[in-house]
């Protein structure tokens, strides 16, 4: 992604584009004038602009309504704010207004653009019986790039829910027909937990924040609202959850290959072993290991070692489906689970699977060749349980290594070609 500095200070400029460079996976273009701007627009597509506005060939609003004629979301900088240019400006459906008096300020830049870029990922379900209000909300939370849906109240916004996956958070209103807010955080409640869901209440009855704090709201507005506040609380929440989801990715996935740990392998493959066995889903459960490993490690030390786990890693993560799974148990040794497929197409998958690994070649410090085999257990009938499964495809796993290794065994008759 591409932003634009448009700043005549050129120091200023590098100074604020070496930070957020530091920070921030962007590309960034610096423009002194209005008319380079202009001419940076045609050639280049900018997420994002970032805007001084004393300019050598313009001034003020000028500036403002180019980018939004252009539908570029901008980020206005100044030297100081006084009451009317902040009166004037927050007319504007700018992302944001911030200092450029000190260095600390460049820190507050660099977290509003990055919570507004990773705002394109989210979608809001804004509940609200008053037309006015729904438009209202809709298009202040656009200019923070949020995505937005809107139902008219708690019943309609439950409807939404089931159907749409991505919504991330929801804004209600309290006095509502059909539903009220405070039902709707009720009924949201009852599956969807505070730390995982945000719901965020908005009124024009200032006691209503205190029921909709006990209903399990994360945060609270009331109306009417300067559109800042709005803003920056819906921003605040997206970072806590943010967070919190940072600190569960973390905490479930292997850190050297990127694919889930066995605590979590356990617990999503045990929500969809139940599933595959009520509804009779077929599926294939396989481990995966390295062969010699210890020789690779040994001839070519631990750091090739690593790097071996972590290519076997992604090639299985390139070859199987979104919906397919693959943790890693242990040292040099992983567990597939492929959804939804018979015997022989899994068998199948294994067999290349096994057979691009062989193929492949890694390259040492010494700029030899190095290539790795690994055996595969497979178990494509579910059995009494996920541990009998387990244990049966370690079964498989250690007849296929003590049958000569680089191969895939399994409960299937079928034979491989
Ligand atoms: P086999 O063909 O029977 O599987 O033999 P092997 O040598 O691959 O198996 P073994 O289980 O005896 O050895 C696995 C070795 O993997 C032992 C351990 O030192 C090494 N290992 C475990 N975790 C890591 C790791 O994260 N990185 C590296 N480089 N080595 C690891
Ligand atoms: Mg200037
Ligand atoms: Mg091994």
């Amino acid at each position: 992604m591409k932003i634009l500095i448009l700043e005549d200070s050129h120091a200023l400029a590098k100074i604020i584009a070496l930070k957020i460079s530091r920070s921030l996976d962007l590309e960034i273009e610096i423009a002194g004038t209005l008319a380079q701007a202009k001419s940076m627009i045609e050639e280049y597509d900018f997420s994002l602009a970032l805007m001084d506005l004393y300019l050598p060939d313009a001034e003020g609003e000028e500036i403002v309504d180019f980018f939004l004629e252009k539908k570029i979301p901008s980020i206005v900088m100044t030297a100081s704010i006084d009451k009317n240019l902040r009166e004037n400006i927050s007319q504007k459906k700018i992302i944001d207004y911030v200092l450029k008096d000190r260095t600390e300020s460049v820190d507050f830049m660099i977290s509003r653009i990055d919570r507004v870029l990773k705002n394109k990922m989210h979608t809001v379900l804004v509940v609200d019986d008053s037309n006015v209000y729904r438009t209202q909300i809709s298009s202040i939370l656009n200019t923070q790039l949020l995505n937005t849906v809107s139902a008219k109240d708690g019943k309609e916004a439950l409807e939404i829910m089931q159907k749409n996956e991505n919504i991330s958070l929801v804004l209600t209103d309290k006095n509502m027909p059909e539903m009220d807010g405070l039902e709707l955080t009720l009924s949201l409640r009852k599956t969807l937990k505070k730390d995982r869901f945000p719901i965020i209440g908005i009124s024009t009855d200032e006691e209503s924040a205190i029921t909709f704090l006990k209903y399990g709201v994360n945060d609270f507005v009331k109306k009417p609202f300067f559109k800042e506040e709005l803003s920056t609380r819906i921003n605040n929440t997206l970072d806590a959850l943010e967070n919190v989801q940072l600190l569960h990715r973390l905490a479930n996935t292997d850190f050297m290959t990127q694919v889930s740990n066995r605590k979590h392998f356990y617990h999503e493959m045990g929500i969809y072993y139940n599933h595959a066995k009520k509804e009779n889903k077929p599926f294939a459960l396989a481990m995966i290991d390295i062969d010699f490993f210890k020789k690779i490690n040994d001839t070519y030390g631990h750091d090739v070692g690593d790097d071996v786990i972590k290519i076997l890693a992604k090639t299985i993560k390139n070859n199987i489906k979104g919906q397919d799974i693959v943790a890693r148990f242990g040292g040099e040794e992983f567990c597939v689970v492929l959804k939804d497929i018979h015997a022989s197409a899994a068998l199948g998958f294994f067999e290349s699977l096994r057979a691009k690994i062989e193929a492949l070649r890694i390259t040492s410090n010494e700029n030899e060749d190095i290539s790795f085999t690994i055996s595969t257990g497979v178990v494509t009938s579910a059995q009494e349980s996920l541990e009998e499964m387990l244990v049966e495809s370690d079964k498989y796993l250690y007849q296929a290594k003590e049958t000569g290794r680089n191969k895939v065994c399994s409960d299937s008759e079928l034979l491989l070609a």
